[in-house]
């Protein structure tokens, strides 16, 4: 079975093929040029439909299985922001660091040094007869003061339900284990066995 992924990130085809190691999984920008897709959904799940949906139509090719992620952070006690709006909590062009330093000031703000929070991932499949959508979740709580290098974007500030350690300063394994990303993929792997077996 062909997978292609609509991302040309680096790390999450890296994340991806080590996951689906059975699969021969590809980035849609290995085989046609790529090319900008708004995201203009109003939930995780439908900004993954979306991209996904865009790359299949842009494939041509009824034989391909297309797979798309969305993902980011909710804080309760700022309602859910930055949720769909974590990689550009801060602007358009904002870095990962001016993202984090945002929901900091935003928490500093009110008042709070803490609040509970999780993380979500929203993996949509597309395929000639269908389309799925499987979401993982990892819950926990954000902090104002960052701890750690690991990580990308907003593990500086998030500690995992059970552990008093920032997932910046967690080994990258055991964030693995863990993550929303992880927990969607591992589900997302057997809904793509199933579909092979019935294809
Ligand atoms: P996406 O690439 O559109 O899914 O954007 C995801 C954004 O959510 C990233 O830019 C990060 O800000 C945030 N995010 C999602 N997953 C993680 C994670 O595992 N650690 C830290 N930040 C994350």
């Amino acid at each position: 079975m062909k997978l292609v992924l609509a991302t040309s990130n680096k790390g999450k085809v890296k994340e991806i093929k080590y996951i689906y190691d059975d699969m021969d999984v590809v980035a849609y920008s290995d085989l046609i040029e790529p090319f900008e897709i708004e995201e203009n959904g109003l939930t995780f799940k439908e900004n993954a439909l979306i991209k996904a949906r865009a790359v299949y139509e842009a494939l041509h090719d009824e034989n391909l299985i297309v797979i798309a992620d969305d993902s980011g952070i909710s804080v309760d006690a700022l309602g859910g922001e930055p949720g769909i709006y974590s990689a550009r909590y801060a602007g358009v062009d904002a870095s990962d660091k001016d993202n984090l330093n945002k929901l900091v000031e935003s928490l500093k703000e009110k008042g709070l040094t803490s609040s509970k929070a999780h993380y979500t991932a929203s993996i949509a499949i597309v395929t000639k007869n269908a389309e799925f959508t499987i979401h993982g979740w990892m819950y926990g709580s954000v902090i104002t003061t960052p701890r750690g290098e690991n990580g990308f974007g907003y593990d500086p500030i998030f500690m995992p339900e059970g552990y008093d350690t920032t997932l910046g300063e967690m080994d990258g394994e055991l964030k693995k284990s863990l993550s929303h990303r992880s927990q969607a993929l591992k589900h997302t792997k057997s809904v793509l066995h199933s579909i092979s077996k019935h294809a």
